[in-house]
């Protein structure tokens, strides 16, 4: 493959992901791209970030990919939408990133957590860490909306140790007009996961006017309920920390008015997830 200009690489960790990030593997063919993704021994990351306590079990090192296909309006992080953003990664350079934390992680009973972007774009490069993450005794996870989780054969669903699902909202309609894509892919992988009593963490972004419907929560919580292996219910409030990233990618920002959810809405939204027997934190 092409190196992409040294003078232009900055380093792979980042403070966070709300660094924006682009075009750090502008240089890299489309044959070389097709050929990431089809071994998977090297892929676009972001970043990887050190020392989190919100992804995941225990303190984190998290991979962020880039790469998605989803436009969800609350998007956080777009410039993690394009793949070629990201900077290109062997599996042997990120897995000594990861070899570096390896004591710590375990100490902390923390882990690897590989998020995104969709870190399922790319499932092999996925893949090919979370057994190199395995390979050195550290807990693995992934965060994902679900949506390509029909790529993992259920043995590489066994180098998962929690599967952290974004469930966007209930609503097929609603989900559509919210991340473009439909629903049924994620709840599909949702109940794949309950059959095969994967460990699994819902994450639910709560945004006022567009995931606060009580009816439509409702149904999430039963559905997820029901599947029988959601150890954990996340309900994360919206916040315009990534509102920066859309203006400077000249994209079209239509949540500029949304405030983040009242204490209220939250502690509502909470309770009727926990109305379910589920533990909402
Ligand atoms: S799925 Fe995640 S990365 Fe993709 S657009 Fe939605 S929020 Fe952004």
């Amino acid at each position: 493959m092409t190196e992409p200009h040294a003078v232009e690489q900055p380093t792979l960790e980042a403070t966070s992901p709300y660094e924006l990030r682009v075009d750090l593997g502008r240089n890299v063919s489309e044959t070389d791209v097709r050929g990431a993704l089809a071994t998977g021994d090297m892929g676009f990351l972001h970043s990887f970030t050190t020392g989190s306590t919100v992804d995941g079990p225990g303190v984190r090192v998290v991979a962020w990919t880039a790469g998605c296909m989803w436009r969800c309006l609350y998007c956080h992080n777009p410039d993690t939408w394009t793949m070629t953003n990201g900077l290109p990664v062997t599996v042997a350079k990120a897995t000594e990133e990861l070899r570096k934390y390896r004591h710590g992680l375990k100490v902390m009973n923390g882990g690897f957590t590989l998020s995104g972007g969709e870190p399922l774009m790319q499932h092999r490069f996925a893949v090919k860490l979370f057994a190199a993450a395995r390979g050195m005794g550290i807990h693995t996870t992934l965060d994902t909306n679900g949506y390509y989780g029909e790529r993992l054969t259920d043995d590489e669903l066994g180098l998962i140790d929690l599967v952290m699902l974004d469930i966007k909202t209930w609503n097929p309609e609603r989900h559509k007009k919210l991340t473009g894509m439909d629903v049924g892919p994620t709840l599909e992988f949702a109940r794949r996961l309950g059959a095969r009593d994967r460990p699994m963490w819902l994450r639910y972004v709560l945004v006022p006017g567009l995931t606060d419907d009580a009816d439509d929560i409702a149904a999430t919580a039963r559905f997820v309920a029901g599947l029988g292996n959601v150890e954990r219910v996340d309900v994360l409030p919206f916040h315009q920390m990534g509102r920066y990233k859309w203006h400077r990618l000249q994209l079209n920002y239509t949540l500029e008015e949304t405030q983040p959810p009242s204490a209220d809405l939250v502690e509502r939204t909470l309770a009727i997830f926990r109305n379910e027997g589920l533990n909402a934190v």
